[in-house]
């Protein structure tokens, strides 16, 4: 962030520049009850080479690629392989390469799990959740958007409190780029339903009980997100948690 845009007038320290907030707003609002595609045509002509997706490759994810695949194939998508996803996950990766040709790029932590493991003396998923989600998924995710303008998610608004405060289009005060949210309104059935009569990949642990799945230690059966981080309070690895200026989460 150059010091000439921090010296705009109204703009907030980590808030995009006036005009930009404004767009966003506007945008927001048309966007609103608008379908997926609509929203990923916009989001491809209005910000282009800028845009970029990370995906978890959820069922959300996927149907944002079969989308992304007719609208702008030649986006930059990538993962967060923090090295703890399950291998079904891996292997997801490569059949929708074979379906759309999207190759999504696979953004890693400094560190392999192994290293890591050592320096903190065993795993820290088990104990300090927050810490590895920071450590492996919000750094590289950091360093995995620095120079793009605006990313594509699959949240969806049902799915966590948090997530129902979004918006399909917002700006994402933590990373400091506009966030896409094309799925945003849509609901789990209609999701699957869509999947199902594409015929778009989806991950095969869905079909054992999964509903969200994320890094094999922190992830179980069960619906919604229910399955995730089991016995703890947490429900977010931190990617999808806006910050106020003081950096408290919502
Ligand atoms: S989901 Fe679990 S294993 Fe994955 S980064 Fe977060 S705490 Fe670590």
């Amino acid at each position: 962030m150059s010091m000439e845009a921090l010296a705009q007038p109204g703009r907030r320290p980590n808030g995009p520049p006036p005009e930009l907030a404004a767009e966003i707003a506007d945008q927001a609002a048309l966007l609103d009850h608008a379908d997926p595609e609509a929203i990923l045509s916009w989001a491809a002509g209005r910000f282009g080479a800028g845009l970029t997706m990370a995906t978890a490759f959820g069922v959300e994810g996927c149907l944002i690629l079969h989308f992304l695949a007719k609208i702008a194939p030649g986006t930059r998508v990538f993962n967060l392989d923090t090295g703890y996803q399950f291998a079904q996950t891996l292997r997801l990766r490569e059949r929708i390469r074979e379906k759309y040709g999207i190759e999504v790029e696979m953004v890693r932590p400094s560190t392999t799990v192994a290293e890591y493991e050592t320096e903190h003396g065993g795993p820290l998923h088990r104990h300090r959740p927050d810490q590895c989600c920071h450590d492996r998924k919000v750094i590289p995710l950091r360093r995995a958007v620095a120079g793009y303008t605006a990313w594509i998610s699959g949240i969806r608004a049902e799915e966590t409190a948090h997530r129902a405060g979004g918006k399909v289009v917002q700006w994402d005060a933590k990373f400091g780029l506009t966030k896409v949210n094309p799925l945003l309104n849509w609901t789990r059935k209609k999701v699957w339903s869509s999947v199902i009569a594409w015929g778009v990949p989806y991950n095969e642990l869905h079909d054992q009980g999964y509903d969200s799945i994320g890094c094999e230690p922190c992830t179980a059966p069960g619906e919604g997100r229910e399955g995730r981080w089991g016995g703890q309070a947490k429900n977010e690895c931190g990617l999808h948690i806006q910050e106020h200026e003081h950096g408290s989460g919502i």
